[in-house]
């Protein structure tokens, strides 16, 4: 069984992660959505929140493709989380070049914790693939239009916790 791990602090879930997702889930079996709890970096959304958010998402994308899709919290290690899932592969979705620089580095970090576990790289559709949860929080925040940025549920969230 191919199992695929895709990390994330997912702040919350955009339309640029669910195209990752689309694109992951007909190279797996199973796709496990690790959510980093990262407290560190203050998130907006409390973990339940996010989770419920991606499973809401998830469902149907789950139907449609055929893989099953399942939503994991996580706080240690990447290496470990993916030991942890069973996952062979950790999918990673890249945007411009700002990305490169850290992924490069996590690689070659975990590579050297587990050389089994394969990092894969997935690119968006051209029109996700600015999408950004920091600038999407930004924009909500300053009331500008996130439509296209999000799903529905997530925008009504967003609306919600700026009021
Ligand atoms: P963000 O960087 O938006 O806060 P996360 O930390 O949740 O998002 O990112 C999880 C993974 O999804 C990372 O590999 C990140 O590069 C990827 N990702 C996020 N947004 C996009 C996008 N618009 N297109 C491609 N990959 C993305």
């Amino acid at each position: 069984m191919r199992i695929g791990l895709y990390p994330g602090t997912f702040d919350p879930i955009t339309l640029g992660h669910l195209d990752i997702i689309c694109r992951a889930a007909v190279l797996v079996d199973r796709l496990v959505i690790g959510v980093a709890i990262n407290r560190d970096k203050g998130p907006l959304f409390t973990l339940e929140e996010r989770v419920k958010m991606i499973e809401a998402e998830c469902t149907t994308l789950s139907n449609e493709t055929g893989c099953e899709i399942v939503v994991h919290p996580f706080e240690n290690l990447l290496i470990d989380c993916a030991h942890d899932v069973g996952a062979q592969m950790i999918v990673r979705g890249l945007r411009a070049v700002a990305d490169f620089e850290y992924e490069y580095q996590m690689v070659g970090m975990n590579r050297a914790l587990d050389s089994s576990v394969e990092t894969v790289f997935l690119m968006a559709e051209a029109r996700y693939q600015a999408i950004a949860s920091k600038l999407v929080k930004e924009i909500a925040r300053l009331g500008g239009d996130i439509g296209k940025f999000v799903p529905p549920a997530v925008e009504k969230a967003l609306k919600g916790k700026f009021g």
